[in-house]
């Protein structure tokens, strides 16, 4: 918000927000000390959407730098090309001056080994002892993480990004929504920004995003049109391992969106989740809508 009421581009501004977490070494849900992949390597996704001039920039299954959202906005400036992924991602940061860091952090390190170590008793791989096990540890297993940011300047013109170490422990080169426009991301500078977190998979099969901003094209409230992006991947769930029981799906997706008129909203699968707001009320908590229960 600083940086919008400085005059930043609004784009520069959400980057701006999402890498204070992004240099967080205690958030294990992007950038340094975001979870790795099933080897133990962090491989991040992120992307990046300007309204005003219509163009993206994403990268995907980046190691060893700690901010894609910064690569990403690159991507989106410094070349005609809308994604870069892996080696190809990784040389174009180098060439952009990035430096190249371990982004795994001792306590991500923990996390890993500990999954690592108990996923399998055939296997060779012992349990560690529970002093080296960092608490909360089993909680994260096959959990998401990712920050989503959209805003809108003074001016009118939006701007959204989407960041994440993805899925803990996946397979290498496993991409999910955040750096696919149209699922984890997208602005449409006459309608409005949105984006997700929550089960890449689900989203991509969706394109979630895409649906918000075609709900607000189409006159719904930010939230509905944030609810009838949950309805699409509800109706798309119908394999029975990713249902629960009942038939609902056993993930949860959530949406976040900013208007033209600058109205907001949040919607998830299944209910219990918050959303950050910043306007000149301030900042603030708000709780997202669900369709379901939890
Ligand atoms: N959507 C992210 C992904 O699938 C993960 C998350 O949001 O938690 O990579």
């Amino acid at each position: 918000m600083e940086e919008i009421l400085a005059g930043a581009p609004v784009a520069d501004a959400v980057v701006a927000g999402v890498t204070l977490v992004e240099d967080d070494p205690t958030d294990h849900s992007v950038g340094l000390g975001g979870l790795p992949n099933e080897n133990g390597v962090v491989e991040l996704d992120a992307s990046v959407m300007d309204g005003a001039t219509g163009l993206a920039g994403a990268v995907a299954a980046l190691r060893g730098i700690k901010n894609p959202s910064h690569v990403a906005l690159k991507v989106m400036r410094y070349t005609d090309h809308a994604l870069l992924v892996g080696e190809g991602a990784l040389r174009f940061a180098r060439a952009h001056g990035f430096r190249e860091q371990d982004l795994l952090t001792d306590d991500a390190r923990k996390i890993w080994l500990h999954w690592k170590a108990t996923l399998s008793d055939t296997d060779d791989w012992f349990p560690t002892p529970p002093k080296d096990v960092p608490p909360g540890a089993r909680e994260m297993f096959g959990i998401t993480g990712t920050i989503n940011c959209d805003a809108i300047d003074t001016a009118g013109n939006l701007a959204g990004v989407t960041t994440t170490s993805g899925l803990a422990f996946k397979i290498p080169g496993r991409v999910g929504d955040s750096p696919l426009i149209g699922a984890g991301l997208f602005v449409d500078n006459a309608v409005g920004a949105a984006g997700s977190t929550g089960r890449g998979e689900a989203n991509i099969v969706t394109v979630g995003s895409a649906t918000v901003v075609e709900g607000l094209r189409y006159g719904k409230h930010p939230k509905d049109a944030c609810l009838m992006a949950c309805q699409r991947i509800v109706d798309a769930t119908r394999v029975k391992r990713l249902q629960r029981a009942d038939g609902k799906p056993d993930f949860n997706v959530k949406f976040y969106t900013v208007d033209k008129q600058g109205r907001y909203g949040g919607a998830a699968i299944w209910s219990g989740g918050e959303f950050a707001v910043c306007d000149a009320k301030g900042p603030r908590l708000e709780p997202l809508a669900s369709l379901f229960t939890a």
